[in-house]
């Protein structure tokens, strides 16, 4: 099975891709599905989802939320994610009963704060 697991969509700033192209992308490339995980967002992902008619091919609604500590992937969510705080965007991706995963663990260049260290502590946001 080949997923991606981190896709963007125009309802980011970082990306321009239409979800239509987007999906058609992936299906191009002959993957299982993908996550889209558009920042702050999941609209991106309910149109992926919504424009998928192929069972055999999965769309995980997705954002991703930047932290102080870090960038996280919600995937398997319903409702948009509210909180900036690490801990607490946490336990919104667990009560959506979704799975949460780290964006881009060793990318050091963001920010000089931009750094997981544990154990994770609550933000002052
Ligand atoms: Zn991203």
């Amino acid at each position: 099975m080949k997923y991606d697991l981190h896709t963007h969509t125009m309802y980011s700033r970082c990306s321009n891709l239409k979800p239509e192209v987007l999906l058609k992308l992936a299906k191009k490339f002959n993957l299982n599905g993908i996550a889209i995980t558009d920042h702050y967002t999941i609209k991106g992902a309910l149109a992926v989802s919504k424009l998928n008619k192929d069972k055999d091919f999965e769309v995980i609604v997705g954002s991703e939320i930047d932290t102080p500590q870090g960038s996280i992937l919600a995937y398997y969510i319903n409702k948009e994610i509210k909180s900036r705080n690490i801990l607490e965007i946490l336990d919104e991706i667990r009560t959506q009963g979704g799975l949460a995963a780290i964006a881009h663990p060793f990318r050091l260049s963001l920010h000089k704060r931009h750094f997981f260290s544990y154990p994770l502590k609550k933000n002052k946001k």
